[in-house]
């Protein structure tokens, strides 16, 4: 528990202090891009070809800068979730090209969906934005190739389960990523949640890919788990909330023990 509120005091300021920051960065680098396109129409086209590619480095520089404040600005601000029952079988099928096309042609891509899987009570963009996260964290871990699994299933979480896994007991579906990459150490499982902790080169990572999905689970009723092996490989699992209402008759429904009292 202590643990938990540790992460999301953390994640807290720092989400704040990103958002100050970042606010501020994007002012400063509007300024950058405009002047450099004056400059570019202001030499024209008599500039040396020394000169364009150094315009055309600052410019792309400027995008990529752009484009990291845009995901500080994205993390530090709360995420308004839209929950909504979900199934996540079809959502994954419907992501398994994308994902494919994004981590490349030497990563084997599988999904095993469970057959009678619950529909989840989830935001289904940010469940999206998750997985594909995880997956691209796999396929970084996996430089000679390798294989990717994803896996969802029905979890019972009983009381004691609950309190190892620190989350109220209940009826969750996990989805779970497994790559057979390098691993990580328990030092780096330990911080792997830290916004902006990376071990990746400078331009490649920011660190914040896995404090997001905390964050999403935590804000879903849900939870996120890490089991690594160096030299083996890593599984992620997300644990999402059952959906339970009105459109659970549309679902698949086995789920015939009645939830836990509290
Ligand atoms: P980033 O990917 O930008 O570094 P993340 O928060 O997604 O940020 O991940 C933090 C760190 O956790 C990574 O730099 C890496 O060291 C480690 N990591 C995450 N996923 C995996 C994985 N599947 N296998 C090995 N290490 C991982």
């Amino acid at each position: 528990m202590e643990e938990v509120l540790r992460q999301s005091q953390k994640m807290e300021a720092v989400g704040q202090l990103t958002g100050g920051l970042a606010h501020d960065f994007n002012n400063l680098l509007a300024g950058i891009s405009g002047a450099l396109e004056l400059i570019e129409t202001r030499i024209g086209q008599g500039r040396s070809k020394d000169v364009a590619k150094y315009i055309a480095a600052a410019q792309g520089a400027a995008r990529r800068a752009a484009a990291l404040t845009h995901r500080l600005l994205a993390f530090s601000r709360r995420q308004t979730l839209a929950p909504k029952a979900t199934d996540v079988n079809r959502l994954v099928d419907g992501m398994l090209d994308l994902i494919q096309r994004t981590v490349g042609p030497g990563i084997d891509l599988r999904h095993r969906g469970a057959d009678d899987l619950w529909p989840a009570l989830v935001d289904p963009s940010q469940l999206e934005n998750s997985l594909l996260n995880l997956c691209i964290n796999a396929r970084d871990a996996m430089p000679e190739g390798g294989r990717i699994v994803i896996e969802t299933e029905n979890r019972w979480i009983d009381r004691r389960q609950a309190e190892a896994q620190d989350m109220p007991e209940g009826q969750y579906l996990s989805l779970c990523v497994t790559d057979t990459g390098t691993g990580m150490p328990p030092e780096i499982v330990a911080r792997a949640f830290d916004p902006f902790f990376t071990t990746k080169p400078m331009g490649e990572g920011t660190g914040l890919g896995l404090s997001m999905i905390y964050g999403f689970a935590k804000q879903s009723g849900g939870q996120v788990r890490i089991t690594s092996e160096v030299g083996a490989g890593t599984t992620v699992c997300l644990y999402l909330p059952r959906h339970r209402g009105e459109a659970e008759a549309d679902g698949p429904d086995t789920g015939k023990r009645p939830l836990p009292q509290a």
